[in-house]
């Protein structure tokens, strides 16, 4: 691990001010991601600007009828807190489908959709990857890419996000709540908060420097009923080949959005509208553009078959 400083932070401009002011800085908090990208010399801050002092860890109601989730409430607390498991149930299940119970409790809101890719390539440091050596290629296109992306990929880097829980707070409509370093703040739509790869890969969210993440809040609840359906290769601790997040209404109708696919959560509205007809026509109007490589081709089939999956439950569950 290389040489850094550390300061903790008091207040949340005065962390954004830290990190703006010096190129190397980096916000930490749980650390679940970070210490071990920094272990593998794939991070190398010069300073980290510890972030957990910032009584941002409560789960409050809005005035509109929604929550508003800190930015350091844990994974565990968000999926056990009693309104989450009733009116956005979703989530829930999407966090307890990731990573392990250890690392959920100490892994924090903002921090899990802030987590990097995990494509192979990106972790050897001996390979070329745009994303952590831009300008220096990429390694998977034409080599082992079984688990990254079919669709929103690009010419310089086909990896995918990799987490559970960004792909059910896309189907809720979330919104992340952001303070800068000059004090003023912004709402991102989650659908704009993570970036298609283009030819910049290593630019992955809409944050500017120094912007720091201080909430997710959520509409008010939709109804309906709730699914997070994960297929990977092993029982837990892997991440997803291919997800599904949904809220299927009793007349059929609802949202859906796919994880293990893209370099974002997954989500086509207009797709949305072919829910009744069933999960083919969803999936060919939201993988329409798809540009899988061989290796992982199976995505597509897989993703409409875990999606007739999860209607299948919602009618049983409504019979
Ligand atoms: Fe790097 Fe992206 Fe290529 Fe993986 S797919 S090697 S992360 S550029």
């Amino acid at each position: 691990m290389k040489p850094f400083t550390y300061q903790r932070a008091k207040t949340p401009a005065e962390a954004a001010r830290a990190v703006a002011a010096s190129p190397g800085a980096k916000f930490i908090a749980g650390g679940t991601n970070l210490l071990d990208l920094m272990k593998l010399q794939i991070e190398t801050p010069t300073h980290l600007v510890d972030v957990q002092d910032l009584k941002l860890d409560r789960i409050d109601a809005t005035d509109e009828g929604g929550l508003r989730i800190g930015a350091l409430v844990s994974n565990t607390a968000l999926a056990s807190d009693a309104r989450v498991r009733r009116d956005y149930g979703v989530l829930t299940r999407a966090i307890v489908a990731g990573a392990s119970g250890q690392l959920r409790n100490k892994a924090t809101t903002a921090g899990n959709i802030l987590q990097r890719t995990r494509c192979p390539y990106f972790y050897d440091t001996d390979q070329p990857c745009n994303k952590r050596k831009p300008g220096s290629g990429c390694a998977a296109i034409g080599g082992y890419s079984r688990q990254l992306g079919v669709i929103g990929t690009s010419d310089a880097c086909i990896a995918t996000f990799p987490g559970d829980m960004a792909v059910a707070l896309r189907v809720l409509d979330a919104t992340v709540q952001t303070v800068k370093p000059d004090g003023t703040t912004r709402a991102i739509p989650f659908a704009d908060f993570h970036r298609l790869w283009g030819d910049t890969p290593h630019i992955e969210t809409a944050l500017e420097r120094g912007e720091l993440i201080t909430a997710v809040t959520l509409p008010k609840p939709i109804g309906g009923r709730h699914f997070y359906q994960k297929v990977r290769d092993r029982a837990s601790y892997a991440y997803a080949l291919v997800s599904v997040a949904a809220v299927i209404q009793p007349d059929g109708t609802g949202r859906v959005a796919f994880g293990g696919v893209a370099p974002k959560p997954w989500r086509v509205e207009a797709a949305e509208a072919a829910m009744p007809q069933g999960a083919r026509a969803v999936t060919t109007q939201a993988f329409a553009g798809a540009r899988p490589t061989e290796d992982n081709r199976f995505k597509l089939p897989l993703a409409e078959r875990t999606l007739a999956s999860v209607m299948a439950q919602a009618k049983a569950q409504d019979a």
